[in-house]
């Protein structure tokens, strides 16, 4: 959205008014072009915001939390090393939908900016080892011979209820079902897309149980094994895109956590880009001006924070 320039009293000063961000620095200053305003200062609207600050645009990022990052959340337990979890996402697949992250994170690592990131923002990529030999596996109280869980059959868990045609590994078994839905996507993703939208009211559960017919018993053996509960009940677009995604066995993540991504990204964008506790609940045209207006309120106060235009 574009935005009118008359913020109200209780946001940041504007672009004009503050130093440049570590990002703006670096570009020759040009005059800008549109001022934007991003709702929700996630990995994607931080994205959008540092393209479109790049190419000289004003943005302002509405976050309605007190954080930048959303679902990539870090949680530290205490400053000692390595004492955090990851409470979002933990693991990049070496995949090529996420070719994109990787450059992102190339070219954070790759600015020559005035001064370098501070020491707590530097990204560096680490492998993620999701298992290594000797990990224990217990599947409903047993514990599987050491081999890939996606090869687990049903009959080397004892799971009842299956029929003998479905006594296959849980990968081959998934493949079956969702297999021609992802070669379709990787000849011609536009076809492939329309295609799989044909099933985006189903769930992945219904989908199973329907169109592959196969009985409740295997899909919860597949639910289970697969490490995907409670993931059947989501829809079959989003399972399928999912499993084509994660279709790797290499993955990476960011040394001393996740969330080091959207923070370096929100330094570089610079402080006053983004407002937070801006919960955005309305978005106006003024009829006068024809430019956009932003209603926010704050999360737990619910005081309007600011309206920007008639
Ligand atoms: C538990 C978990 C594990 C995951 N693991 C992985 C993984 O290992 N690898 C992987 O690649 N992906 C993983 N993901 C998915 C990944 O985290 C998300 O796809 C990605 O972070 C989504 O980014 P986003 O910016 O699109 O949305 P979000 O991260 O959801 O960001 C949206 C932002 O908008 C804000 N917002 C929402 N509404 C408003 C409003 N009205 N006004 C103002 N602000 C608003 C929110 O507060 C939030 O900050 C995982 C997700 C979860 C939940």
């Amino acid at each position: 959205m574009s935005l009118d320039s008359d913020h109200g009293g209780e946001i940041s000063p504007s672009r004009e008014e503050t130093p440049a961000s570590p990002l703006m620095q670096l570009s020759e200053r040009r005059p800008p072009k549109l001022k934007v305003g991003i709702v929700g200062g996630g990995i994607a609207g931080l994205y959008a915001a540092l393209l479109l600050q790049n190419q000289g645009h004003l943005v302002r990022i509405f976050e309605g939390t007190d954080r930048v990052g959303g679902r990539i959340h870090t949680h530290y337990f205490s400053q000692e090393d390595n004492q955090y979890f990851e409470a979002g996402a933990m693991r990049i697949p070496d995949s090529e939908f996420h070719g994109i992250t990787f450059d992102l994170i190339r070219y954070i690592q790759l600015l020559k900016l005035p001064k370098p990131l501070p020491p707590d923002l530097s990204l560096k990529l680490i492998d993620y080892i999701l298992a290594a030999p000797g990990n224990f596996i217990f599947i409903n109280g047993q514990k599987p011979p050491e081999i890939a869980v996606s090869d687990i059959t049903p009959s080397t868990l004892n799971w009842p209820d299956i029929p003998a045609e479905y006594n296959k590994a849980a990968s081959v078994l998934m493949m079956d079902a969702i297999g021609r839905l992802i070669d379709g996507l990787k000849q011609n993703f536009e076809q492939g897309f329309k295609d799989l939208l044909q099933y985006d009211q189903f769930s992945f559960r219904y989908y199973l149980l329907t169109t592959m017919r196969y009985p409740s018993s295997v899909i919860d053996f597949l639910e289970t094994v697969l490490s995907q509960t409670n993931q059947f009940s989501l829809s079959v677009p989003e399972l399928v895109l999912q499993n084509m995604d994660f279709n790797t066995k290499h993955w990476y993540t960011i040394d001393k956590g996740m969330s080091r991504l959207p923070n370096a990204m929100a330094y570089l964008l610079g402080r006053e880009c983004i407002t937070y506790g801006a919960r955005v609940t309305g978005i106006y045209v003024s009829e006068t001006t024809k430019k956009v207006g932003v209603e926010a309120f704050g999360s737990v106060t619910r005081l309007r924070l600011l309206k920007i235009s008639s």
